[in-house]
């Protein structure tokens, strides 16, 4: 039986398309200005295999220009141009990507840094245009051509009258609609500042008038207002520069101009990676905590960007929980991206980048715990809890990537001490790892409690925050050594004869225990004699795994 090809509605086709598959308009100006870098590319690939064509850096740009009046955005590009056959092939076949070609035949060499592959991005133009014009003229040629669409009714190809070898994309923005304005996409610096949202990165220059302030020519010392072209994008990333090249400023720099936050960040993590998945990574270590860090508000993830383009403003599959106070970017040009760009298609190289990054973080943190110490205790006040909660969630799943970082206030020294340094000073005949919770510091050492281990020379962990001893009870142990509450019932001070002794004395005093169980009714579960007991005469105990102030904490909490 003879094959029949699908019959597409191709005009339902690219409304369908425009319309679902970008979650925001504005991209439309990332998508003209990547295929623009990429004929830029193409001219650069072609230079250096043939002599008949020059690439003077110099000469190559993009030029972004808005016009109110006529309400048009142009795109200018000095890059490769089309003949007519490309343009019927590239332009009027949706999903055919000229790109993609070009990059599978230089597959070897060169053009891994070309951007587009999927053969649509350039209809998202219709999202803001009701009429697109593209002039071109390729390289090589003395033809010029000009293709012309309203996204509907199909597209026309005439001869052009081009001087410069290049494309120009015209975009005929569409009037207001009752609901919708695009005039925003006629303001030259709101377009500049999506330039820079997205397409910072791009390799060549994107020139945009600017508004600058100079003092006027005539040396009269006033101040006049001129309207400038300049280069509005950063170009070279600086996640592809030499570290050694690089400052501290450089990095606070980049961390401020892309609103990481307000603060000084403490430590910043360059990572370039050249294994099986190929990525550059600049992450930052904040030093104070955003305010809505610890609300629901609050949300976790880095950049991500394909071969310098943004992808996505907050990918949180980077980013462990515990570590969610990490900003900075991804850049890698390994990923495989879904048809809009917006997504990833597998998440397995997102995974392994994800996974290699929480080392990094893990090992810095680490780090900065050994070397400097007054800076990791700054980072500890405003993100400890974060890294509490992570021992305590997904039943301590993580609790072996994070127990070498906590630290709390401890009974010995008047300042937060790790548990590996509690352990290391342990005397030999100490068996647990002993803690005691409060609202504070000072209620806890007024604790009748912790006056026994005290005098037996032993140290004890304050707890003062909810999340501490949750966290500890899900680690359990630290080196073989159990966490124990002072509020505990057996606190494991007691030798064998002492433990008889105070059962005899007990036995002795039974009516007395007995009458004050009876007067406290079903207030308490038990009245004892205790041993632990110095200055104070009583003090509540709890048994089992849950203590007094679990018991509370619990009995807060919603159904
Ligand atoms: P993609 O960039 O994913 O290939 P597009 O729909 O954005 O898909 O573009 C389709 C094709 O049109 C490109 O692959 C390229 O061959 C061609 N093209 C688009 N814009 C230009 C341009 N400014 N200069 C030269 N060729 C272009
Ligand atoms: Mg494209």
């Amino acid at each position: 039986m003879a094959k029949k090809e699908f019959k597409a509605e191709s005009k339902r086709l690219l409304e369908m398309m425009v319309n679902s598959i970008y979650s925001q308009r504005e991209i439309f100006l990332r998508e003209l200005i990547s295929n623009a870098s990429d004929a830029i590319d193409k001219m650069y690939y072609r230079a250096l295999t043939d002599d008949a064509i020059q690439f003077n850096q110099e000469d190559f740009y993009i030029r972004v220009h808005a016009d109110k009046e006529a309400r048009t955005i142009t795109i200018e590009d000095t890059g490769i141009g089309m003949n007519e056959a490309e343009l019927e092939k590239n332009l009027g076949t949706i999903a055919e990507s000229g790109s993609l070609a070009f990059k599978k035949e230089n597959e070897a060499e060169n053009g891994h840094d070309i951007i587009g592959q999927f053969g649509v991005g350039f209809y998202s133009a219709f999202m803001v245009a009701d009429r697109v014009v593209v002039d071109t003229k390729p390289a090589g040629s003395n033809e010029a051509y000009r293709w012309e669409s309203d996204g509907v009714e199909g597209y026309t190809i005439e001869a052009g009258s081009k001087q410069e070898t290049g494309t120009t994309i015209t975009v005929y923005v569409k009037e207001n609609e009752e609901e919708e304005s695009y005039d925003e996409f006629l303001d030259e610096s709101h377009l500049q500042s999506i330039v820079k949202k997205y397409s910072d990165f791009i390799r060549y220059p994107i020139l945009m008038n600017t508004e600058v302030q100079k003092p006027k020519e005539d040396d009269s010392e006033e101040i006049e207002t001129v309207t400038e072209e300049k280069t509005v994008n950063s170009m070279v990333p600086i996640w592809r520069k030499n570290k050694a090249d690089l400052t501290e400023e450089d990095y606070n720099n980049f961390y401020h101009e892309k609103h990481y936050g307000f603060d000084e960040p403490l430590k910043h993590i360059h990572i370039n990676v050249d294994g099986a998945i190929r990525y550059s990574s600049i992450l930052f270590i904040p030093e104070t905590t955003p305010f809505d860090f610890y609300s629901k508000e609050f949300e976790k993830g880095l950049e991500l960007y394909s071969s310098g383009v943004l992808i996505m403003d907050k990918s949180p599959d980077l980013l462990p929980d515990y570590f969610s106070f990490v900003k900075g970017m991804v850049d890698s040009e390994d990923l495989s991206l879904n048809i809009s760009r917006e997504m990833l298609q597998h998440d397995r190289q997102l995974k392994s980048i994800a996974k290699n990054i929480k080392t990094k973080i893990k090992k810095e943190l680490q780090n900065m715990l050994k070397n400097e110490r007054e800076n990791y205790e700054k980072f500890y006040e405003s993100f400890g809890r974060q890294l509490k909660f992570g021992v305590y969630n997904d039943f301590g799943q993580h609790k072996d990537d994070l127990k070498d970082l906590l630290l709390f206030h401890s009974s010995k020294e008047k300042k937060l001490v790790s548990l590996a340094e509690y352990v290391e000073r342990m005397p030999e005949d100490q068996k647990y790892i002993y803690y005691a919770t409060g609202e504070s510091i000072d209620r806890i050492e007024k604790l009748p409690q912790t006056e026994m281990v005290k005098d037996k020379g032993y140290e004890i962990l304050y707890f003062t925050e909810e999340v501490d001893e949750f966290a500890i009870k899900m680690m359990r142990e630290y080196e073989g050594k159990e966490f124990k509450s002072v509020s505990s019932g057996d606190l494991g001070l007691e030798s064998e004869e002492e433990k008889k002794e105070s059962e005899e004395t007990a036995s002795e005093h039974k009516e007395m225990f007995d009458r004050m169980n009876e007067l406290l009714g079903n207030k308490v579960k038990d009245v004892r004699i205790s041993k632990r007991l110095k200055s104070h005469p009583v003090c509540l105990t709890a048994e089992g795994e849950v203590t007094i102030e679990m018991e509370k904490i619990l009995a807060q909490m919603p159904e």
